[in-house]
């Protein structure tokens, strides 16, 4: 079993999941298979139920599991699908813990948190180590040592390296050097002292990564090592840089990986990064800029849609463009639709929950249909899709989704059926992947290039199949359905250069070195390529 874990030190929020999910990408790049588990203190049992605002994005699996945004940075740099099984928290594990000491699994016993915790804990990495039939595992721990609420995830990694032996866990802590203006230098005492805190708990890191706001030069590397003990070629710079996806790169040119793999124990195999350097060179190349309006109410926060923003980033490198993306706040459209909105090569409707902003972004649907903007809608958008395209062109003036109006005469997005009668509110949505067939005659296939498709879905309401006779009458296109033909997943307007809407979230499924064709065909419209799929017949 080869374990590597990630601990971070002297600030929060300096980008461990950078770290580890670069690590993997560069030793998957050498062939090896590599599976990721992220464990957080928090006492939620899941992301599901927390604000974005507060918490960043929600990112759903294929299994349907409502994870840590650091679980789909991971997929991204490595690659590979993971599941409900790579993301804890401390919720999830008591949850488990509870559930088992009333069955009486304990009985007779005492259960206490570095004892029992600590073996579910190490239970969770081995167990799923073996059944992903895993090379290395990368067990990330959240927050910062130190944190109490992560002690005892400190404390049942430390476990494992004394059980498994010092060539099979090995730790990579991510440290902070913070400038100093007054003496214009980069201090490395906070580090310092965070590597003391670490082997205060009986954890010796064999790679410090250290990262800052500005050049690191040699000499702080040097002091760095002397003061902790960590070898000076295993202590990595990590300023900041221009793109994140250059982090795996440089790390490659300290030879991160075969200083890992030696200390695994493991073979030295040729790294292949060229694929990550062709990225780059997109990001070079990409110097004509494209805009976007992302018309959402959680304009604050960029985590908030992360995986969404990276999509459509990636996506544009592909096309060498860069994507502006700005923040349209629909509630401001309200009270001033069409200048918010001008000016703007393309229009991107998140999803969402909840009344607020809906209004505007139904002006922001019609905006973009009247004046044949490209636009792309993420589940919420394609329900705001049909009520616009309702209202505005159906003519049922009242038209909307019983989410918002349960009561409405003419609501054409309605509650799931499976959904009627469910009170909780953790886990219990549509999730996960689900599989879809588009119609040979549409933009989606055109766009997809095949016509069965999976994407993760992540909603409670669907369009009301009591209006689709009246949709499909006029050139609002149902292209495409779930297997049995009864749920509608993917919609497009005729008539337009490219007016498309997706129940699912694809952004969960597109990879910087495989951008998602959705996100592709929404750059191409906006350079101007023509992908209507065909002119309406009136
Ligand atoms: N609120 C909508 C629903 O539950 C859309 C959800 C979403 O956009 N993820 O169906």
């Amino acid at each position: 079993m080869k374990l590597i874990c990630i601990t971070g030190g002297v600030l929060s929020g300096i980008g461990k999941w950078i770290t580890g999910a670069s690590i993997g990408a560069i030793l998957k790049s050498a062939g090896y298979q590599i599976f990721m588990q992220k464990f957080d203190g928090y006492l939620n049992v899941d992301p599901g139920t927390m604000n974005p605002l507060e918490h960043g994005e929600v990112f759903v699996t294929d299994d349907g599991a409502e994870t840590d945004l650091d679980i789909g940075h991971y997929e991204r740099y490595i690659d590979t699908s993971l599941s409900a099984n790579s993301s804890w928290t401390t919720g999830r594990i008591y949850q488990e813990i509870f559930e088992k000491e009333r069955k009486g699994e304990y009985l007779g016993h005492t259960v206490q948190v570095v004892s029992h915790v600590a073996q579910i804990v190490k239970e969770k990495i081995k167990d799923w180590y073996i059944y992903g039939k895993t090379d290395i595992s990368l067990i990330e721990i959240g927050g910062t040592v130190g944190d109490m609420e992560n002690e005892y995830l400190i404390e049942s990694v430390r476990q494992l390296r004394h059980e498994l032996g010092e060539q099979n866990v090995i730790f990579v802590h991510l440290v902070y050097v913070p400038f100093l203006g007054a003496s214009q230098e980069l201090k490395t005492r906070p580090a310092q002292f965070s590597v003391k805190d670490l082997r205060a708990r009986g954890i010796e890191p064999d790679v410090l990564v250290v990262r800052a706001d500005k050049p690191i030069e040699k000499k702080v590397l040097h002091k760095l090592s002397l003061m902790t003990g960590v070898e000076e070629n295993c202590v990595i710079p990590s300023p900041t840089v221009k793109s994140i996806y250059q982090v795996p790169v440089n790390y490659q040119g300290y030879a991160l990986g075969n200083i890992l793999l030696q200390k695994l124990n493991l073979a030295q195999k040729p790294f292949d990064m060229s694929k990550w350097n062709i990225l780059m060179q997109h990001i070079e190349q990409a110097t004509v800029v494209k805009k976007i309006a992302m018309v959402g109410k959680y304009c604050t926060l960029e985590d908030a849609y992360y995986s969404l923003n990276e999509g459509l980033k990636v996506a544009g490198y592909r096309n060498d463009i860069k994507i502006q993306l700005s923040f349209v706040d629909a509630e401001k459209i309200e009270k001033d639709w069409t200048k918010l909105l001008e000016g703007y090569d393309g229009i991107v409707i998140p999803g969402g929950f909840g009344n607020r902003g809906i209004e505007g972004m139904i002006l922001a649907a019609q905006y973009a249909r009247e004046n044949h903007i490209p636009y792309l809608w993420i589940c919420l958008g394609s329900q705001i899709m049909a009520i616009e395209f309702a209202r505005n062109v159906l003519g049922y003036a009242d038209a909307h989704s019983e989410e918002f109006s349960p009561e409405g005469q003419h609501n054409v997005v309605h509650l799931m059926q499976h959904q009627r009668g469910i009170q909780t509110k953790g886990g219990t949505m549509r999730l996960g992947s689900y599989e879809c067939v588009l119609d040979p005659e549409s933009l989606a296939y055109r766009l997809y290039g095949t016509k069965q498709i999976a994407e993760r879905h992540r909603h409670r309401y669907e369009f009301n199949n009591a209006f689709r006779e009246a949709f499909e009458k006029s050139w609002f296109h149902i292209s495409g359905t779930s297997l049995d033909g009864e749920l509608v997943e993917v919609v497009e307007l005729r008539d337009h250069p490219f007016m498309i809407a997706t129940q699912a979230h694809p952004e969960f499924k597109s990879r910087p070195l495989a951008p998602h064709p959705l996100f592709v065909g929404l750059i191409q419209a906006m350079k101007g390529d023509k992908w209507s799929f065909k002119k309406h017949q009136q």
